[in-house]
């Protein structure tokens, strides 16, 4: 059986020959200690704790579960040793500020740990990866006091942190929450409601909870905009920060019984008349929530791309190793019975969907990490709001996306084993379930495809996808002289070309129907995936074309990824032309039905 293999030389690759991570940490004075030797050493550690601490109790967990008993929550055997562990070494608040004591790490190099955190152990991973994205919102928006009484310990995985929006009611449009906060006539608030689906909202792994909660005062403003976020601990802390014996009125209900992450507690939460202390503005707190799902929406592609690699793990080894049938061309093992299935055309395609999109799927988080990393240490304001133009276009894109095709490559994998595939023993089946999640949680994905197109593009008129064009014009335009590149670009070009043209034709009848946008939005989404996919693959052409010419290339393997790439070009882009007819036709047919013929 396959064990999970840190996939480092992928991406050492991707960080260094395609991304030039270095070059792009050395040019912000924050981040210019983080060199290729360091990066190169906190890769191999996480790798090691992915392979090593992680993944042996992935099976286990989810076989197991979480327990839940009058309010307690006990996770999985062996989940709380290794959260000790992984807090110990220091990888909960690696990204953390640095003011704290976080360690101040850019994205880029988060993003790929959690890549294989999720890989190794999706239940696992978001229990950290929660915490992280509500130091950061905390970090952005609490005040003086609050920050230096609760980020230190939650950067050392003491204390974790959750984020409770989600009410029975309420999911997507979190407009119509109920829960309440009434002020106390001192610096606090009185919370009261019920939150669902709070994942980590209740565990043993840490001290202290501290979960961030979306709340309305009494007189707040109808709808969004009367929304405000408030810290509201489990235990209440002393003026020197330490835990009192005081239990807030915050009590888990129960927790979810559910298809997948089931090492990972999803919690009803009950506030009752809780304790909870404002974070940042009044009425700002879906805004201020905001700055904490840009990443969250971040770990879902990388959760599905991590999954998505498990598995592609798991299946090539397989069908290195089953024999069934004859290869088309001939026998290719005489001396035995059969020839490995790796022979068969459709196996291949499989197996080469699965890789191309990891790969794709990667890059396209890295890209859109390092754009993060420039909203946050870039010194040159103008390139701050170039990357934020540009995080808002392609969180949206690789949330849903890479999501997406992290699902589809789990059952490609489950398929490449056959029978086996859907036997616990092998681990796809719970990959296939775990990675189900990520296309709903943190805005089902048909939520981000309406973002992409609404909000990002009809809204803002095409001016965040002209970002992009010049992002992607920049890059042709670098490899005007590479003649392997040539073929390639050519066809970039025309997916460019396709972008544009659907582009202005969905803006330009936006404001005849009030369905278009809705009508357009997922082929949109996916038509935008499919053209970024493309423009990362050029980039790892290039990237592999070059080295190629180095010393000291590992010739194979550029070799693997030049035809992978053009796998991609050849088998998977053309989907891009029906998605554009897709959209070409319109709403029409999608509201014809009436309700009862439905
Ligand atoms: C395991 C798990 C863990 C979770 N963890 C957390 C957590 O930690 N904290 C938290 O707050 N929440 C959490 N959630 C909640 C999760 O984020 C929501 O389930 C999700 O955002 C969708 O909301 P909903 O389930 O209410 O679906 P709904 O909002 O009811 O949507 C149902 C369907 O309708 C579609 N839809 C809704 N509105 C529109 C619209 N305007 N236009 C087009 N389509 C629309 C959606 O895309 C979806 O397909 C978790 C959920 C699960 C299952």
């Amino acid at each position: 059986m396959t064990t999970y293999r840190a996939p480092l030389r992928d991406i050492q690759f991707l960080l260094r020959d395609v991304f030039h991570a270095q070059e792009l940490f050395a040019g912000m004075p924050d981040t210019a200690e983080v060199t290729d030797d360091l990066i190169t050493a906190i890769l191999q550690e996480a790798g090691k704790i992915a392979e090593g601490l992680l993944a042996p109790i992935n099976q286990s967990g989810d076989r197991e579960g979480c327990h839940y008993d009058d309010g307690v929550v006990t996770t999985a055997a062996g989940f709380k040793a290794a959260f000790k562990a992984y807090a110990e070494g220091g990888w909960v608040g690696l990204t953390g500020d640095t003011h704290y004591g976080g360690q101040g790490m850019p994205k880029m190099l988060s993003a790929v740990i959690e890549e294989m955190a999720f890989a190794a152990n999706s239940s696992f991973a978001l229990y950290a990866i929660l915490n992280t994205g509500a130091t950061l919102t905390l970090s952005q928006h609490g005040s003086e006091q609050l920050k230096a009484r609760y980020l230190p310990k939650m950067y050392e995985g003491r204390w974790a942190g959750t984020m409770c929006l989600t009410e029975p009611h309420a999911g997507t449009d979190l407009g119509i929450i109920k829960t309440k906060a009434i002020p106390n006539g001192d610096d606090t608030y009185c919370i009261s409601g019920t939150k669902i689906f709070i994942t980590a909202g209740e565990h043993d792994l840490t001290e202290n909870i501290v979960h961030l909660v979306l709340a309305k005062l009494p007189d707040a403003p109808a709808g969004p905009r009367g929304i405000s976020l408030f810290l509201v601990p489990k235990f209440l802390i002393d003026d020197a920060g330490e835990i009192t014996s005081e239990l807030n009125n915050v009590r888990c209900g129960s927790i979810e019984h559910k298809m997948g992450i089931r090492a990972s507690a999803t919690c009803v939460m009950n506030f009752d008349s809780a304790k909870g202390f404002l974070v940042g503005e009044l009425n700002q707190g879906l805004s201020h929530m905001f700055t904490m799902m840009n990443y969250e929406r971040l770990s879902m592609g990388l959760q599905g791309n991590g999954l998505a690699d498990s598995s592609y793990q798991i299946a090539v080894d397989y069908a290195k190793e089953r024999i069934q049938g004859r290869a088309p061309r001939g026998a290719q093992q005489e001396d035995q019975d059969a020839d490995p299935i790796l022979v068969h055309p459709d196996v291949r395609r499989m197996l080469l969907t699965m890789r191309a999109n990891i790969l794709a799927g990667r890059a396209l988080s890295l890209y859109a990490a390092s754009q993060l990393d420039k909203t946050r240490f870039h010194p040159d304001p103008a390139a701050r709001k170039q990357a934020e133009q540009l995080v808002a276009l392609l969180i949206p894109v690789q949330k849903a996306y890479c999501s997406d095709r992290g699902f589809e490559a789990c059952v490609l994998g489950q398929q490449v084993l056959g029978g086996h595939g859907y036997i616990a023993e092998w681990g796809l089946e719970q990959n296939v379930r775990d990675a189900r999640i990520a296309q709903i949680y943190e805005g089902a994905n048909g939520i981000q495809a309406l973002d992409l197109m609404g909000r990002k593009t009809v809204r803002s008129n095409g001016e965040l996808l002209q970002v992009l064009l010049l992002e992607m014009d920049e890059f042709v335009e670098s490899q005007q002289d590479v003649a392997a590149m040539q073929v390639y670009l050519q066809v970039f070009e025309e997916s460019k070309r396709r972008l544009i043209e659907v582009t202005e034709k969905v803006i330009s009848r936006a404001s005849d129907n009030p369905d278009e946008v809705g009508a357009a939005s997922y082929a949109y989404m996916e038509l935008m995936g499919l053209t970024l996919y493309c423009f990362m693959w050029q980039r790892i052409l290039a990237a592999s074309i070059a080295a190629k010419d180095s010393a000291s290339a590992d010739m194979d393997y550029c070799d693997g990824l030049i035809k992978t790439g053009e796998f991609f070009i050849k088998r998977l882009l053309p989907r891009a032309k029906s998605l554009a007819e897709e959209i070409a036709n319109g709403a029409d047919s999608l509201m014809a039905m009436t309700e009862e013929q439905f």
